[in-house]
């Protein structure tokens, strides 16, 4: 049918109500907009007060990373051997910051030799890892610390940071071997609560007292909303603004230089998935050719996609009025399911096409081949609606 990316008859469509149109297709289909993710990516690098590097794991896309590198995203947040060198190959002029705590030391020797010179680290057994392995010169280390969770949808700290008070002491071993000291932290993804990051720059703050070291770089983490909910746009500029403001007010003179490792806040947006209506059952249950084992991985942990948009198969949109629905994927397995109810028109029929807009994140990456569904096409669009 044509539906893998560089085949068929036509490589770029108007929208997804065109594929949906010409294609009617059976299986999902992740469409991607390069101009939504230029403008975002535009949004951080003129908004953001430092240097922004995108979280690869978000979605690891080779169009992702090209789009964004040509925008001029200058760094990369890598987590593995893979992701490194998939980014020294598609962006090989861009820093590269290896910001998973916890590695093997096969992956470090892989690093080193990759030419990785930013780490973070939350533990004395990792940090001496780094210092068997990791040449002094030129390389930053920055120990990355926790607070109990705010504002976030889903918390990050159960598996990774340090107290502060361990933070310090990780802070002061970083410097005193010679390593370039920074800190780092991640407020939890989809953190719509501004205040979250004040409250960790405050810490830093703290963490670089206790230690008697001042921290060349704070990375300030991922964690930027993307618009998940219909109506709560996520004012992007006003979180830029505090971060900049906090960080001036807590340090003064002695304030770090800031990055970013946006991975949802700047992907999300700029993809939507297709999926189609297997069945309503007993007029009742959604039915839906994609699950949590495919594209719609996370709902379950951090909640509903409710950008929503259901098209017959001619690729009108159905207009009556909303009732809520209980949607279920495709595989056998009972937690396939969306968490609660969606309220999708009333009139949804077997056929029509459910569009879950801002879907970009954490989606291509966890889709999964289970009871033989997942059969996942890309398709590029100019625009996504
Ligand atoms: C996952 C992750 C990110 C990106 O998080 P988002 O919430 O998608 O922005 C950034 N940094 C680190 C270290 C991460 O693990």
């Amino acid at each position: 049918m044509g539906l893998t990316e560089g085949r068929g008859p036509k490589t770029v469509w108007a929208n997804p109500a065109e594929i949906i149109r010409s294609l009617a297709p059976e299986n999902p289909v992740m469409v991607f907009a390069p101009s939504v993710l230029r403008a975002t990516a535009q949004r951080f690098l003129q908004g953001f007060p430092g240097l922004v590097t995108y979280a690869v794991k978000s979605n690891p896309d080779e169009a992702v990373i090209r789009t964004l590198a040509a925008a001029g995203v200058r760094g990369f947040d890598v987590a593995s051997p893979y992701e490194i060198d998939l980014i020294s190959r598609l962006a090989p002029d861009a820093a590269r910051h290896y910001h998973n705590p916890v590695r093997s030391r096969a992956e470090i020797a892989h690093a080193v030799e990759a030419g990785i010179k930013a780490w973070s680290v939350d533990s004395h057994s990792e940090l001496e890892k780094l210092f068997a392995r990791v040449p002094a010169e030129g390389c930053e280390i920055s120990p990355r610390f926790k607070l109990p969770v705010l504002g976030a949808a889903y918390d990050f700290g159960s598996k990774f940071g340090a107290s502060p008070e361990l933070a310090a002491e990780l802070l002061r071993a970083v410097a005193d071997r010679g390593y370039i000291p920074s800190l780092t932290f991640h407020p939890g993804t989809q953190c719509v609560d501004p205040h979250a990051w004040e409250a960790y720059i405050a810490a830093a703050r703290d963490i670089c007292d206790m230690a008697g070291v001042r921290a060349r770089r704070l990375n300030v983490g991922g964690g930027f909303p993307s618009h998940r909910v219909a109506g709560v746009e996520p004012d992007l500029t006003a979180i830029f603004e505090l971060i900049g403001r906090t960080t001036a007010a807590t340090f003064g003179d002695d304030a770090p230089e800031l990055v970013c490792e946006p991975g949802r806040g700047i992907c999300g947006d700029a993809f939507a998935l297709i999926t189609r209506v297997k069945a309503v059952r007993d007029g009742a249950g959604i039915f839906l050719n994609d699950g949590v084992y495919g594209g719609l991985f996370e709902l379950p942990m951090i909640g509903n996609l409710d950008r929503l948009e259901v098209l017959t198969p001619e690729g009108t949109p159905r207009e009556d009025e909303a009732m809520p629905r209980v949607i279920f994927g495709p595989t056998c397995d009972s937690v396939d399911r969306l968490p609660g109810e969606l309220a999708l028109p009333a009139n949804i029929q077997e056929g029509d096409y459910v569009i879950f807009h801002g879907a970009g994140a954490y989606s291509t990456v966890t889709n999964t081949r289970f009871n033989g569904f997942g059969q996942m096409a890309h398709l590029t669009v100019n625009a996504l609606d």
